[in-house]
């Protein structure tokens, strides 16, 4: 079995989800997290999960859309405390793109660990160019937080050293597929097995050979090889040891 940590398929841009789901059974993925971004698509995660078996929503506030966010934190409570709901995320900084309002991402990112710290659920952060900040956010809540998910992780190896000194997980998505992704392969190479997971953030990153097509739940296959490749062991065992870790990591 496999436990793909790291689905959008609340995604607009997702129009049947069932025969994705289907696909991905096919592959033997037969566990998944969907993640929201946002309020609405943090609800519509909520909705696939109550329709699903062993799929599970994730809610919380990319950084990006916490830039155009006017509301209440309140609005995602009932969402977060569901039973339905392992997670708190997407949540984090994202630097990327020019004039990013970096103190009101910091500001949400800061208000959702405080509030998984009370809620006892493990964070999945979204971290883009801006791995120093995050660090010193999470070094600050890391020991309040029930675990920390580094999701498509893209940093250099020896941040994540760091990160994991911290008690992070690692997840790493179809850019280890990339053939230029070199700094990625490294991590892979150096990341230990315990704290290993694996993603697509479907419909986007695909990995190859499907990159320049729609990305879809289970194509973490091709992770999963690219992975077994890089530390020289057996595809059944790195799908194994992924999926007690997200077993262990989600409480379940
Ligand atoms: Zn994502």
């Amino acid at each position: 079995m496999i436990f793909n940590t790291h689905t959008h398929l609340n995604d607009s841009q997702v129009i049947d989800v069932d025969t994705l789901v289907q696909n991905a059974h096919n592959n033997n993925v037969t566990h998944m997290a969907v993640v929201g971004s946002d309020f609405q698509t943090s609800v519509k995660a909520l909705e696939i999960a109550k329709h699903y078996e062993n799929i599970y929503a994730i809610c919380g506030l990319h950084p990006n859309d916490s830039e155009l966010f006017n509301d209440s934190l309140q609005i995602f409570f009932p969402l977060l405390q569901d039973p339905r709901t392992i997670g708190i995320g997407e949540i984090g900084l994202d630097y990327h793109y020019e004039n990013t309002n970096k103190e009101k991402q910091k500001y949400y990112f800061e208000k959702f660990l405080s509030l998984a710290s009370e809620i006892h659920k493990p964070v999945i952060i979204h971290c883009r160019d801006a791995y120093l900040d995050t660090y010193e956010l999470l070094e600050k809540y890391h020991q309040k937080l029930d675990g920390i998910i580094l999701h498509c992780y893209s940093g250099s190896v020896e941040m994540m050293q760091r990160f994991l000194k911290l008690g992070c997980y690692i997840s790493i998505a179809g850019t280890v597929t990339f053939k230029n992704a070199k700094e990625i392969k490294e991590v892979v190479q150096s990341v230990p097995l315990n704290k290993l997971l694996v993603e697509t953030d479907d419909p986007y990153l695909t990995p190859v050979p499907y990159r320049g097509k729609q990305n879809q739940p289970a194509y973490v296959v091709f992770v999963i090889q690219e992975i077994a490749k890089l530390k020289a062991m057996n595809y059944d065992d790195i799908a194994a040891i992924t999926f007690n870790n997200a077993k262990k990591v989600f409480h379940l």
